[in-house]
């Protein structure tokens, strides 16, 4: 049967990347040797990790300003490395708290300087991005994260800030375009809308890296990783490959504006059944606030979570629970998912409302 795959990450990938992949296993290029049995330095590696560099610029525009990365440790490695190289000892960040991800990223970050919460939707378990917040100068950067993949709110605007942005674009990276001029420094693991685990792309202005008064060690230093071009250590190179591919897949689409397209069109059908159906509702509290990659909703009567649950297992609908944060359901729909994926889904609350209202 056909599968409908709405996990929340890993996710969903395109399937071209997967039949690219499973060759470059076995037989890279017809080398007769896979992908994971070569140098990371041989001419066939340097090429992978040039093309999804090159590729990362191209889709987000990016000037020579700004370095590209490749490193592991996972978006939450970030939490840390980011205010262990921006933040002095004596300095203060600011953080916008929307989610789980977010009040990690604020816990790592008081290891190392001072952190200002300028707004949190904590105490609404984070149905709500927080509107328009003042955020003061004398701040080193001001972080958030662009999608709570948890709670499902995202930013459909950025914050004015005359210091620069730090964003966790974990699970919205490459949906839709975004002026990367307003950042410092954007991450995000790769597993939600870019590649596999085990890789994740940092973009950062290069005239912000190697200011830390803090020695370092290498691995956690973004100069090093700057100066070796991620190769300092081995890369991972088996996701570095997979993201090339995913990347590659994202351009032929027609790049960032075809994504938000695309991803605006599956969200609109989701959100308009969602709004209609007399059987669920929607978790985020303002409609503004909703997120277009991973839509959380609930049942209107908790009995009625495991009967929806089967009816959508059998029609090929998979990852559909909730995060136990929130319960009810998220509908995760990543740049690869195709908008039949969501129709079928629309189908089922549809019938599932005609049978149970
Ligand atoms: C998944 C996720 C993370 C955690 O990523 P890891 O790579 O597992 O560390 C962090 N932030 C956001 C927004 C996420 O969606």
């Amino acid at each position: 049967m056909k599968k409908h795959n709405f996990n929340a990450g890993p996710s969903i990938l395109p399937s071209e990347v997967f039949a690219q992949a499973a060759e470059a296993m076995v037989n890279y290029q017809d080398s007769g040797l896979s992908l994971l049995e070569i140098s990371h330095r041989s001419k066939e590696f340097e090429a992978v990790i040039a093309e999804a560099e090159a590729l990362v610029r191209e889709l987000l525009g990016l000037t020579d300003d700004f370095a590209v990365l490749f490193l592991s440790g996972g978006a939450s490695s970030q939490f840390f490395m980011a205010p262990m190289n921006l933040l002095n000892e004596g300095e203060t960040a600011g953080y916008l708290d929307t989610g789980s991800w977010s009040s990690k990223a604020i816990k790592e970050a008081k290891l190392f300087g001072k952190v200002e919460v300028l707004a949190s939707s904590k105490a609404e378990n984070y149905a709500y991005i927080p509107s328009q917040v003042e955020v003061p100068g004398h701040l080193k950067y001001l972080h958030l994260t662009s999608n709570n993949t948890i709670f499902g709110t995202q930013y459909h605007w950025w914050p004015a800030a005359s210091v620069p942005l730090v964003a966790d674009m974990s699970s919205d990276i490459f949906s839709r375009p975004v002026d990367v001029s307003r950042f410092g420094l954007i991450y995000a693991g790769a597993q939600k809308n870019m590649g596999p685990a085990g890789v994740t792309l940092v973009i950062l202005r290069k005239d912000l890296a190697g200011k830390a008064q803090r020695p370092l060690p290498a691995m956690l230093d973004y100069q090093v990783h700057i100066e070796n071009g991620s190769m300092y250590n081995t890369p991972p190179v088996y996701a570095i490959y997979l993201s090339m591919l995913t990347l590659r897949w994202i351009k032929e689409q027609g790049g960032l504006k075809a994504m938000d397209k695309r991803n605006r069109e599956k969200a609109r059908l989701f959100y308009h059944e969602l709004d209609h159906n007399p059987l669920f509702k929607g978790n985020v509290i303002a409609p503004e606030d909703r997120s277009l990659m991973n839509a959380t909703f609930l049942p209107l009567r908790p009995e009625l979570e495991k009967p929806f649950l089967d009816q959508c297992k059998a029609a090929g609908i998979e990852g559909l629970k909730g995060h136990r944060s929130v319960g009810g359901f998220r509908a995760s729909m990543y740049n690869a998912m195709p908008v039949e994926s969501v129709q079928v889904l629309v189908e089922v609350m549809k019938d599932f409302a005609r049978a149970n209202g």
